[in-house]
């Protein structure tokens, strides 16, 4: 990361491009090693490719003072939508059509979470109709402030692999246990693993002011967002290791 940091002062970039932990994970080693982000030319920080949690914003945005956008796509569809300014997420309409669909392949209403299904309006060499992503989403229903007329998601849910099995049947989303885990003072990530049998196995990685009461906020938050008799165990680690991709993943469930 040293080498990184050397390479990004001599080069002086205009923008920077990568997955939000990954460039959380570098800004806090540049902070720990008593390192100024040289950000003399830098407009703008885009990231990508990974559900972009209000932690990982938070440090890129204290470290770099710059507006950081999001953009989500995937390797079969490209961009598929573009953060602005007002952080809403704008469909990419040129290229593709986006239809957020329920199980049953119908279209769900506007506000609604659907999984995001993409037409490739300009891929000759391979075409793409109505390929489903395994993506959540929720349609916004109001236009953007920005004044953009392309239609905007509203909330990228991540992937159904990334959510929760609940004690009654359903599912809760990466997202709604993040808030429980972020309203918590000191903690810097995590990782959650549901066993079949709904038990967690919550991982953190946290500074000194993590303390007994938050463990135990955390602990109850997450009880009650599983519910039934799901049984909690909280550990503090040093690290979270990265998947071989190099991408940060939050939930893991084994309960399909
Ligand atoms: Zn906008």
């Amino acid at each position: 990361m040293s080498v990184y940091l050397d390479h990004w002062e001599r080069f002086d970039p205009v923008h920077v491009f990568g997955y939000p932990s990954s460039l959380a994970r570098l800004l806090l080693f540049a902070e720990q090693n008593g390192r100024r982000m040289m950000t003399r030319s830098l407009r703008a920080a885009f990231v990508t490719g990974e559900l972009f949690t209000p932690q990982d914003r938070r440090i890129i945005e204290e470290h770099l003072q710059v507006p950081v956008a999001d953009g989500y796509g995937s390797r079969e569809a490209g961009f598929i939508a573009h953060q602005c300014m007002e952080g809403r997420y704008h469909v990419t309409m040129e290229s593709l059509i986006v239809e957020l669909l329920d199980s049953r392949q119908q279209p769900v209403s506007i506000g609604e979470s659907g999984e995001v299904t993409v037409t490739h309006l300009d891929a000759y060499g391979m075409p793409f109709i109505r390929y489903r992503t395994g993506d959540w989403a929720r349609m916004s229903a109001v236009p953007c402030p920005c004044g953009r007329g392309l239609e905007s998601i509203e909330c990228i849910e991540g992937r159904k692999t990334d959510m929760l099995r609940t004690a009654d049947g359903g599912w809760a989303h990466a997202l709604s246990l993040i808030y429980v885990l972020r309203e918590a003072r000191g903690i810097r990530r995590f990782c959650i693993e549901q066993s079949e049998n709904l038990d967690l196995t919550v991982s953190v990685v946290a500074d000194e002011s993590f303390d007994q009461a938050m463990r135990q906020s955390v602990v109850s938050g997450l009880q009650r967002r599983i519910g039934g008799n799901a049984r909690i165990s909280l550990q503090q680690v040093a690290e979270i290791p990265h998947t071989a991709s190099g991408k940060h993943r939050c939930i893991v469930s084994r309960a399909g």
